[in-house]
């Protein structure tokens, strides 16, 4: 990859800015010159930040022609900015916020792409055909576990339209405040997980007992999925496991496997067939971010969005203290000043939430972050925010919430890869991209997870874990839009069935809930 004597470069986001990132792998040394006479006066590591003209105490630091902070010393150009020679300016407020005033660029209709999709009976569309087993409490999470192996070796083989068997289980269900106000986001993420269209609207459900979110709780009347009512089936399947007929742990799980192998042979029955783009439902996240992730994964996304939103998909963008210091772009891209109150809403309920904890939106950023180049959540948040492309924002979801309608739709949730995962699961997601610059292994068991790597190296070492190398963009290889329409058509094929390298190796992280309310 490294020619003899690389072309020593940096990458400045916007004219106005006072500072670029070093682009080379490894770094540049002391005394590097570039091609414009800017002489680097210390070593600058890969994707970290250069002064580009001599900055003076308390002024500006600018990236992406936004104040990223302010100079705490006299900085000479040519020198590395370190994360302490940066000062967080202070968060925007949520009052006298631009709303919905930006008219979002004409977007042409995109027409004719397809995936190989499994409709299901309400309408939605699956990527994937997978038994879930939702259960209740965290009780039986030893014995679904057990189970799930034994249904995969010996009754899997019999479904061979069935993809997998996955056991959802999470740290809810007894030992919580259940009626406090906030209660409601964990139990309605448990509960619309289960309806994800990668399910097909098979819920079975294993239950200890004695808990406290008893399933009718999890399932009130109300919401038992119109897919499940249209099979006859008035509730979902229930395995009680201290149900008095249970006579040792193996009727267990012979209940398990019984009720499971009903499940199987229906979803056995489904088979692919060609949908449009407009199926995709699309959840954008970033974990592991650099400097550069602002740069090219995060900006190819955007172009993918944009693509997907003209297709007429959904798209989800989330990540809470990512977003927030971007709240004045989001609030003026807002369709209508509805859609801008619902993000200041959710953005004022993470304040106080923060607060309650004793932090601000500063606890966000890693040592990862700031090792990859990355001095505070301003700057994050400005390469985050570039996901969500350049639609109008159609739609709010609050933590945990079910999607019901399609475009461009902020959806709240912790920037906790984990939890924004699990959240956006909920939502209804079919297909996942995540954007890593540090590196990440990251997967989810119920979704297809795309990741695209930011740098030319971390694709090198991790070419076994990373889908899409986004580096090419820094390197001059690719341009943002071709590596977006690149994203476009794989998204495309792995929404068909094409195994994404997660899948291949079957990594996937724990689904974690966001609960904000007590535990007793
Ligand atoms: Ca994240």
């Amino acid at each position: 990859m490294a020619t003899d004597t690389p072309t020593p470069l940096f990458i400045r986001m916007h004219e106005k800015d006072n500072v670029a990132i070093v682009v080379n792998d490894g770094g540049l040394p002391a005394g590097t010159q570039f091609q414009n006479g800017l002489r680097l006066i210390e070593a600058v590591p890969q994707g970290h930040k250069l002064a580009l003209i001599d900055i003076a105490k308390d002024q500006a630091i600018t990236r992406y022609n936004v104040t990223i902070g302010y100079a705490q010393t006299d900085i000479a150009a040519g020198s590395w900015i370190q994360e302490n020679m940066v000062q967080l300016p202070p968060a925007r407020e949520l009052h006298n916020l631009p709303i919905a005033n930006r008219k979002a660029p004409e977007l042409p209709a995109l027409e004719g792409y397809t995936f190989q999709g499994f409709r299901n009976p309400d309408g939605s569309v699956g990527t994937r055909n997978i038994l879930a087993i939702t259960t209740t409490v965290q009780c039986v999470a030893g014995v679904v576990d057990y189970a799930v192996k034994r249904i995969k070796e010996e009754l899997l083989p019999k479904y061979p339209n069935v993809d997998d068997v996955v056991g959802l289980e999470h740290s809810y269900g007894c030992g919580v405040a259940i009626d406090a106000p906030d209660a409601m986001i964990p139990i309605r993420t448990v509960r619309n997980i289960s309806l994800n269209p990668n399910f097909g609207g098979q819920t079975m459900v294993v239950s200890l007992g004695c808990e406290k979110l008893q399933p009718t709780r999890l399932f009130p009347k109300s919401v038992i999925p119109i897919q499940v009512q249209a099979q006859t089936q008035t509730e979902p399947d229930v395995v009680c496991l201290q149900d008095a007929a249970h006579i040792g742990f193996q009727s267990m799980i012979t209940s398990i496997m019984q009720t499971a192998e009903k499940h199987l042979a229906t979803l056995n029955q489904r088979q692919r067939e060609t949908c449009p783009a407009s199926e995709l439902v699309v959840g954008v996240q970033c974990g592991g971010s650099d400097a550069f992730s602002g740069v090219t994964a995060n900006p190819a996304v955007g172009f993918a969005t944009d693509l997907l939103v003209r297709a007429g998909a959904t798209v989800m963008f989330s990540e809470v203290t990512e977003v927030r210091d971007g709240i004045d772009q989001l609030t003026s891209r807002a369709a209508t000043p509805e859609i801008a109150e619902a993000m200041i809403r959710e953005m004022d309920w993470y304040d106080q939430y923060l607060k309650r904890g004793g932090v601000d939106r500063s606890a966000n950023t890693t040592p990862g972050n700031k090792k990859g180049g990355l001095s505070n959540i301003v700057e994050k948040a400005m390469g985050s925010i570039v996901k969500s492309g350049s639609a109008a924002i159609t739609g709010v979801l609050s933590p945990g919430e079910k999607l019901t309608q399609k475009g461009l739709i902020y959806a709240a949730t912790p920037a906790s890869d984990f939890i924004c995962g699990t959240l956006q699961t909920a939502a209804g997601m079919n297909l996942h991209i995540f954007t890593t610059g540090r590196g990440t292994p990251y997967g989810l068991a119920a979704v297809p997870v795309i990741k695209v790597a930011t740098r030319n190296d971390l694709a090198r070492r991790w070419h076994d874990l990373m889908d899409i190398n986004a580096g090419r963009i820094a390197s001059g290889e690719a341009t943002i839009e071709e590596l977006g329409w690149e994203l476009f058509h794989f998204m495309l094929e792995v929404a068909s069935g094409k195994k994404t390298w997660a899948e291949y190796w079957k990594l996937h992280n724990a689904l974690v809930l966001f609960n904000p309310a007590p535990i007793t």
